[in-house]
């Protein structure tokens, strides 16, 4: 095969580790920094060029596109499916899981657990908000957070409310989600790859913090999971529409419930934490799913 890999670092740990992967199993793949594309919106031959040459002959096409470029990074992509390149997942399935409340209203439609979570536009609703979502402690995130920047646990209704407030004035989207305590400051990446969790870690925040991110200097260490988790992580790709992703999942008292859902999960972490070869099993979901014209959508809705 011949893939082609959008990433703005070809020297991140998996990007590295996807191109070594694909190599050893006899295929090429070429890194393209996403923003670098340009591309010729015409009528029936959509194109995209690099450097100076048309983007031609692949077979696949493996999205890494941060969160910062999202909006253009897409539209790339978009072009590759309307080439009929195979993507690893699909822009219709990456937009959604950028967007946090779409996400969670795809999750909620299909039954999946979820920390209750409440938001509102209007500031003069505060309270309300706080109430539905069961008072205080809550958890207050910012809805273009990553990383774990922009979590704020709030103990009482008073300072929920005033992080609420401080949020909306700063005019930035919000959401107010019920703080799963029983979670103790942990969570699980269940790491799903054509419909089947093919590893699981567990990441547990530092001394006295309830973020488990691994940038906020938690730990991960790879974990049992349960055979609702499991179901869990997978219906919860499948509503989402993707093929390879990180689902994180807290233990909640009612079972697991699902956070977030990324499209472009790191392997570093899970790898070593497992020891698991992800990436291997990530080029050979291609090489049995990569046809011409596979896309469900093709860049449409
Ligand atoms: P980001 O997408 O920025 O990483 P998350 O929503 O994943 O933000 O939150 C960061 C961390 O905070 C999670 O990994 C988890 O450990 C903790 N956390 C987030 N939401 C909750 C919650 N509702 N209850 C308990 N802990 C939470």
């Amino acid at each position: 095969m011949k893939i082609c890999m959008m990433a703005r670092n070809p020297g991140l740990y998996s990007h590295k580790r996807l191109k070594e992967a694909a190599e050893a199993r006899g295929h090429t793949l070429n890194i393209v920094n996403t923003l670098r594309c340009y591309m010729n919106i015409a009528s029936r031959r959509p194109e995209i060029y690099y450097n100076g040459e048309k983007l031609t002959g692949y077979d696949a096409v493996i999205p890494r596109i941060g969160a910062s470029v999202t909006f253009y990074g897409m539209a790339v992509l978009r072009q590759f499916e309307m080439m009929g390149v195979y993507p690893l997942n699909e822009s219709v399935a990456i937009g959604r899981s950028r967007d946090k409340l779409r996400s969670m209203q795809l999750l909620a439609r299909d039954g999946l657990g979820l920390p209750v979570t409440t938001f509102a536009h209007d500031p003069s609703q505060t309270e309300e908000v706080i109430k539905l979502a069961g008072g205080a402690p809550l958890v207050i995130k910012l809805l273009e957070g990553t990383q774990g920047v922009g979590v704020v646990l709030a103990d009482t209704d008073r300072s929920a409310k005033s992080v609420v407030e401080a949020f909306r004035g700063a005019k930035v989207n919000i959401l107010v989600q019920e703080f799963i305590k029983e979670a103790n400051g942990s969570d699980i990446r269940a790491l799903v790859v054509g419909g089947k969790v093919i590893a699981a870690m567990q990441r547990k925040g530092a001394e006295g913090e309830f973020r488990s991110n691994l940038h906020r200097g938690g730990s991960a260490v790879s974990v049992k999971i349960s055979a609702q988790e499991r179901q869990t992580a997978t219906r919860a790709a499948k509503a989402m529409g993707l093929n390879v992703c990180g689902v994180d999942m807290l233990r909640s008292a009612r079972g697991p419930v699902v956070m977030e859902v990324n499209s472009s999960p790191g392997l570093e972490g899970v790898e070593k934490a497992t020891g698991i070869d992800i990436a291997s099993q990530i080029i050979e979901f291609l090489e049995k799913r990569a046809k011409p014209n596979k896309t469900n959508t093709k860049g449409k809705g």
